[in-house]
């Protein structure tokens, strides 16, 4: 009989098991289900492949990646694994053939889209057939709240009713508390063992810069830290994506737009490209990349803050799969934060998403504004401990802190006197003394405060106001205007000293400049 390690090695040609696959494979292979938390990259298929190689059966694969199917089959068939899709990419006659090797034993692994599998049709063919395991691929996408939302994954739990004693795997590389716990609940794996592999990702670098000038900002980083390497830039919006991705060709640079709106056609060119090609920048929504897997994406880029911690994990997750030193790189700014605020009231959603979402965000700017290591701020929302890593821009570049109390004072009272309700860059204004339109409509060059932040650069005042809204000290109304929160009462009152993070030109441009 084969053993697990002589399947790694004689059809896969690998020569050992990595973390904790042995462990997995052994488990679900002896009839176990069983939760796979594990970073993308970490080798999750093997998990379930090789017990379907070893149990008698077909192992059925639910995954909702379609367009990546025929190239996951194609790579087992080359192994010699006796393995077929079915989607509604083939035709009739296509899937007839593969429903009937499947009755007839002749198949070792089936991918099957979700809302395939749940017809009436294919549960009784799987009733007539011999399973060897269902494998849950993807298996966040179950979650209401994550952005890759599947409504037919919430229907999987049928397998649990209709097939109680057939093993079952559900992987995912996204996974904090709260999804994994609707992981469990929603496929009912409450007796599955949960394998939770560390999230670190070592050999990802990680960047954040106050954003300045975004395009330049990213140019920059593209010539100087990453000339000539693949990677992904991300953008929130398609009208983004396509304008980014044509700045960079007129800067020389051989960049791709990838969104939903593209035609089918220009889209998978595109893809084919960037998998292909050593030096391709893939400029994409956040449509791109689930299930992609090239192994040197040398850089992973965000233009535009992600919602959720969750999601920018699994994004940066992307880069550096190969194990080679790769980088996660991302501007932000004030803006990012109000339209993201935005985004989440306007969104019609009840009350009780709202409130996960706004938790959600909150954990994303704590990212932003972290005090050191961001590796750590990363890991911990992973309920992983760390230490300060030595790999992320906080730790080689400590941020300098400065005495930033009575600046504080004079923004909040800025704020306070012109009413509440106009936006950063007017309060700036005022707090330099700028001579614009809007002052002289608004009589402001007359407040008491007018002009006595000359001394303080306008970078500088954009951080603190920044770093204010992540303390919850001022809030963001919809329009973007800023008001005041009660957590700042202590410092109006004298009572409170505040020490924030200066800004620096070299954080800006990423920690670099300084090197090159
Ligand atoms: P994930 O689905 O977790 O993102 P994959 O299953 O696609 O990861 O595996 C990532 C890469 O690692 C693949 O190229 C795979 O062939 C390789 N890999 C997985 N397990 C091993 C192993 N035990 N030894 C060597 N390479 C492995
Ligand atoms: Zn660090």
């Amino acid at each position: 009989m084969s053993t697990a390690l002589s399947v790694l090695q004689h059809t896969f040609g690998y020569s050992a098991f990595r973390g904790q696959q042995a462990e997995i494979v052994e488990h679900v292979a002896t009839g176990g289900d069983a939760l796979v938390l594990m970073p993308t990259g970490g080798g999750k298929s093997l998990c379930y492949q090789i017990p379907a190689l070893l149990r008698e059966g077909c192992g059925i694969v639910v995954s909702p990646l379609i367009a990546l199917m025929q190239d996951q089959v194609d790579a087992l068939v080359q192994l010699g694994v006796r393995a077929a899709f079915l989607n509604s990419t083939l035709a009739l006659h296509e899937a007839n053939d593969i429903e009937q090797a499947l009755l007839a034993g002749e198949l070792e692994l089936l991918y099957v889209a979700p809302e395939r599998l749940l017809t009436p049709r294919f549960q009784s063919l799987l009733h007539r057939s011999n399973i060897a395991l269902f494998a849950i691929d993807e298996a966040h996408c179950v979650s209401q709240w994550g952005h890759d939302f599947r409504p037919e994954y919430i229907q999987l739990s049928v397998l649990h009713e209709n097939f109680p004693d057939i093993p079952r795997i559900a992987l995912t590389a996204t996974a904090d508390q709260l999804t994994r716990q609707e992981i469990v609940d929603r496929l009912a794996l409450q007796s599955a063992r949960v394998f939770l592999s560390s999230f670190d990702r070592p050999n990802i670098h990680y960047t954040v810069v106050e954003k300045d000038n975004p395009r330049k900002q990213l140019l920059y980083f593209l010539r100087n830290v990453h000339p000539g390497d693949a990677g992904i830039v991300y953008c929130l919006s398609r009208k983004k994506v396509e304008e980014t991705a044509a700045w960079l060709q007129e800067q020389g640079l051989r960049a791709l737009p990838y969104h939903a709106g593209l035609d089918t056609s220009t889209r998978q060119a595109n893809q084919t490209r960037f998998l292909r090609e050593d030096s391709t920048i893939i400029v994409a929504t956040v449509a791109f990349g689930m299930g992609i897997d090239k192994p040197d994406v040398r850089f992973v880029a965000h233009l535009d803050l992600p919602k959720s911690l969750e999601g920018y994990y699994q994004e940066t997750g992307r880069a550096g799969r190969d194990g080679l030193p790769a980088s996660a790189w991302m501007t932000y700014g004030l803006q990012d934060m109000v339209l993201l605020r935005d985004m989440i009231e306007q969104s019609g959603t009840p009350d009780e998403i709202k409130r996960i979402e706004r938790q959600k965000l909150d954990a994303m700017l704590g990212y932003c504004e972290a005090p050191s290591c961001r590796r750590q701020v990363l890991l911990h929302y992973f309920n992983e401990d760390a230490t300060p890593c030595g790999n992320c821009d906080l730790c080689t570049n400590p941020p300098q802190t400065w005495d930033a109390t009575t600046a504080v004072q004079k923004a909040l009272s800025t704020i306070y006197r012109s009413g509440q309700r106009y936006g950063a860059g007017h309060i700036i204004d005022i707090l330099r003394g700028k001579d614009t339109a809007k002052m002289r409509e608004c009589g402001h060059q007359h407040l008491s405060t007018f002009g006595i932040g000359k001394d303080i650069s306008e970078a500088q005042w954009r951080s603190l106001l920044r770093q204010l809204v992540a303390m919850a000290m001022i809030g963001v109304s919809e329009h973007g205007g800023l008001y005041l929160l009660d957590a700042c009462r202590g410092i109006l009152r004298g009572e409170q000293h505040l020490q924030l993070r200066k800004v620096s030109e070299a954080r800006q441009w990423g920690g670099t400049k300084a090197s090159t």
